[in-house]
This record gives C-alpha cells, structure tokens and sequence, in this order.
C-alpha cells in the first residue's frame, strides 16, 4: 500500500515518534495529540481496519492490548487510566484507514463513550 500513511511511517519513509517497534507492531505518538498521552499502535502489515484483518494480521494485533499496557505502563498512566479504541467508517470519524488503535491518558477521560 505505496500511498497509505501508516504503511509509509512503518516502512520509516516519513518520520514518527517512535515508542515501540517489534516485527509485526509499531506504536508512535499521535501528531495532534488530544491527551497527555496519545499513541497510536498499529500493525506494521497494511490493513485498512478490523473488517480487513488476515490470519496473520489478527495474531499481530492480538498482542496489542499487551503491547498497550507496557506503553501505558511506561508513560506513567496505567494507575490512574487510559484507554484503547480503534474507529471503524465514516461514522467513527476515522481517517487513516490503516487499522490502528489510539492510546490516551494522562487526564480524565470522561466517562461517557460517545
Ligand atoms: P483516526 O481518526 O481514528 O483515523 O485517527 C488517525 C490519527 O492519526 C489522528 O489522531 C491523527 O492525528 C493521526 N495522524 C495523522 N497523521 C499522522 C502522522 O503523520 N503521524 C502521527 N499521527 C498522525
């Protein structure tokens, strides 16, 4: 996927901040950031959201929500809370469609989902 975003920051063709890589997951911080803690954690292989997920792809972001608490953990909001959420279409408002899944914390996140 030569034109997707996600692809080329994985790929190391445009830059990011980088907080965790291993074979299949990359994490990097959000570039609009709406928390004090916003990252964003993705497969490294293209997919465009959890409707599209592969074999391979589902093992990959099986480790996510493990590879999250290590990040929460590290950025000094796994006590206090944090969330994980992927938006899925038009409706969630996503707008990278390469399968990624935001970490935020460092602040209330208010209670109510939508
Ligand atoms: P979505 O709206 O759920 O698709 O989230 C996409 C996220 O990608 C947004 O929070 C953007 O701020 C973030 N984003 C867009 N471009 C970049 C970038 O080049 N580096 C890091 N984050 C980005």
């Amino acid at each position: 996927m030569s034109e997707c975003l996600f692809c080329k920051i994985a790929a190391k063709e445009i830059p990011a901040a980088v907080v965790y890589e291993d074979d299949a997951i990359l994490a990097f911080k959000d570039i609009f950031p709406q928390a004090p803690v916003h990252l964003l954690v993705i497969p490294k292989e293209h997919c465009a959201g959890l409707g599209d997920m592969t074999p391979r792809i589902t093992a990959a972001v099986g480790r996510i929500p493990q590879v999250a608490v290590r990040l929460a953990e590290e950025a000094g909001v796994l006590e206090a809370g944090w969330r994980l959420l992927t938006n899925c279409g038009p409706d969630s408002g996503q707008s990278v469609f390469h399968l990624h899944f935001h970490l935020l914390g460092g602040k209330p996140l208010g209670g109510k989902l939508c």
